[in-house]
């Protein structure tokens, strides 16, 4: 093939591929206009999860009647005059790319008028090509409307998930934007139905209400400006580090994931893993292992001191001194933990070894020994089971794929059994091995219909985020095929009033949104695997955890039932359940032989 320039649609198309990756991210762009234009109300409207229709109407500053066409030529803004604009850049928008990218993937109108004009404009864009442009009585301000998105890029299309799904993620975006401008009222409106509202009162705690709830509103701490005469390390605020504000969650609120920590640079919704870093180290020792805290953290900064022209979206920033604003973050969340939320750090880390003398004698032995080697051993000794051997390798000294009798010697780590079977000794991940029992449970009883069912004594009313929400209106027909019994209860509320028998744990209000939280992130699309993937879900929050100490019959029992396992070398997620030490590398080990 010859070199030739791409046609001007072909090239629209692919760079718009990078503006607009999903329903969200076009309601992202219109509303980060529609702040950029000064505007104090913002109301999106979606139809379909976006995919049939996206509006985002603003009442903020319009565009002149003779710029309008401008506006969707790509790489026409009106907030960058030069390149050295770039070092201080304080709108949400710079790129002029957002108008012409939306345009190039969508059939768009734009109906806009600024105050000082009586007359406002109309302009309909299709597929890029400007098809219609008119002078129309509106309101001030401006509104777009963007129809059948990817409706000329199939590829895309196939791509996009649930209209639940896509409609939560919106939800995301606007609920993040009213976090940083609590100051502008913000509404969203899906299928006729208002999902989320912002008072506008400029009020962070009033977003947080509206966004969370009330119950996990009342648990969150403002962030206290750290007091330079009480800081230990004595660092005084500079001009480069960030004045930082929002809300923590006291240490009893947690979650099963980061989605709930909110950073904003300069009121621009970022994600930056070291930050996410930062606020864990603070929370360090208070939460649960495995848990995360709900935050919303807003940075202000001088604008040299952070590029955000990291990304087409945006999303990722880059800080000039990351090191200072990873401490400032941590300090100030610490500092308020430590005032408002006196709590006392749990007595040990479930993770570490709780035999009292390990510390000192794994010390002792590592001093004596020459670290590389022992570490090499013990990576040798530590080799999981080969469950079939590759061609051309060596076998292993491969146990049958079902597990012989064992002996429970005993617990260590509260996390693994020690058992003995006749080919030597073999270490259990006491909750990898529950997860493949329950799991293996719970299919066979599916394959018979007659999935174990616990009816609660009184209904439980739960509330979902619109994210959560999507998944389970995904999932409702699924879950209540294996052992829920789940009914919608209006709006985003749904009854449960019944769980599989085996999630009847103490607090199953949690361990249902866990699960929930679980099924969203297996963004996986292949739905012969749904039902496998819900009951590994199911299985995973009902058993036993690590750091739990078991009595000598809880894991005998645990043993033998993963003897009767199908594959019982694996846990559900493909993790070992088992780690054996043949009894020829223990005397190897030892030198023995
Ligand atoms: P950018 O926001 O990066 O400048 P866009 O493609 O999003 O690029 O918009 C192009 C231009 O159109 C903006 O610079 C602005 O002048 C104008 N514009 C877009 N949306 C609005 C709006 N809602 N209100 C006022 N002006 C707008
Ligand atoms: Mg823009």
């Amino acid at each position: 093939m010859t070199i030739r320039l791409l046609p001007p649609e072909v090239a629209g198309k692919i760079a718009a591929g990078e503006v607009v990756e999903r329903p969200a991210s076009v309601v992202k762009e219109l509303v980060e206009n529609g702040i950029d234009a000064g505007a104090t109300e913002i109301r999106v409207e979606i139809r379909e999860g976006g995919r049939h229709l996206i509006r985002v109407a603003d009442n903020g500053c319009g565009i002149p009647a003779d710029e309008v066409s401008l506006a969707f030529a790509r790489h026409a803004t009106s907030k960058l005059a030069d390149v050295t604009d770039l070092d201080h850049i304080s709108s949400l928008g710079f790129r002029g790319e957002a108008l012409a990218s939306i345009a190039a993937v969508s059939q768009v109108t734009l109906l806009t008028r600024p105050r000082m004009q009586t007359v406002g404009k109309y302009l309909r864009v299709e597929g890029g090509q400007i098809e219609r442009e008119e002078g129309r009585g509106c309101p001030a301000g401006t509104v777009v409307t963007a129809e059948r998105l990817f409706y000329n890029v199939p590829a895309r299309k196939k791509f996009l998930r649930q209209p639940q799904t896509e409609a939560g993620h919106i939800h995301d975006v606007v609920s993040h934007y009213a976090l940083a401008y609590s100051n502008i009222r913000f509404s969203l409106t899906a299928d006729g139905r208002q999902t989320f509202q912002s008072t506008g009162s400029g009020k962070l705690h009033d977003v947080l209400i509206a966004m969370y709830g009330l119950e996990v509103a009342e648990q969150m701490l403002e962030i206290e400006g750290a007091d330079v005469s009480d800081d230990a390390e004595g660092e005084r605020p500079s001009s480069s580090a960030p004045a930082i504000s929002g809300f923590i969650g006291s240490p009893s609120l947690h979650r099963a994931n980061r989605r709930y920590l909110s950073f904003f640079v300069n009121q621009r919704w970022i994600q930056d893993r070291s930050l996410a870093h930062a606020v864990a180290q603070a929370y360090h020792t208070l939460l649960p292992v495995g848990r995360h805290p709900v935050a919303v953290l807003l940075l202000a900064m001088d604008p040299g001191e952070v590029d955000v022209n990291v990304h087409p979206t945006k999303r990722e920033v880059r800080f000039r001194d990351g090191r200072k604003v990873f401490s400032a973050v941590q300090r100030a969340v610490r500092h308020t933990l430590l005032r408002r939320a006196p709590v006392p750090a749990m007595a040990h880390s479930p993770r570490t070894w709780p035999a009292p003398e390990w510390e000192r004698r794994q010390s002792l032995v590592s001093a004596r020994q020459g670290e590389p080697a022992s570490t090499q051993a013990a990576m040798e000794l530590f080799r999981p089971i080969a469950t079939e051997a590759k061609p051309g390798e060596e076998l292993q000294p491969v146990g049958p794929v079902r597990l012989p009798l064992l002996r429970v010697v005993g617990q260590v780590g509260q996390t693994y059994v020690v058992a003995e079977g006749p080919q030597g000794m073999y270490l259990i991940d006491q909750h990898a091995a529950h997860e493949r029992v329950l799991y293996e449970q719970t299919m066979g009883e599916r394959s018979q219909e007659a999935i174990s069912s616990q009816t609660l004594l009184e209904p439980l009313m739960l509330d979902l985020d619109p994210l959560l929400a999507g998944v389970m209106a995904e999932q409702l027909t699924m879950l209540n095929q294996v052992g829920f019994a789940l009914e919608p209860f209006g709006g985003t509320s749904y009854l449960i009033r019944a769980v599989p028998a085996i999630l009847a744990v103490p607090d199953i209000r949690t361990a249902f949104l866990d699960i929930l939280e679980m099924l969203r992130l297996g963004d996986d699309p292949l739905a012969a695997q749904a039902e496998e993937r819900l009951v590994a879900a199911v299985c995973k929050r009902a058993a036993i955890k690590a750091g739990q100490t078991l009595s000598h019959e809880e894991m005998h029992e645990l043993v033998r039932q993963l003897e009767q396992c199908e594959s019982p070398r694996t846990c559900p997620h493909g993790r070992p359940t088992v780690l054996h030490f043949s009894v020829e590398q223990l005397e190897k080990e030892f030198g023995r032989k």
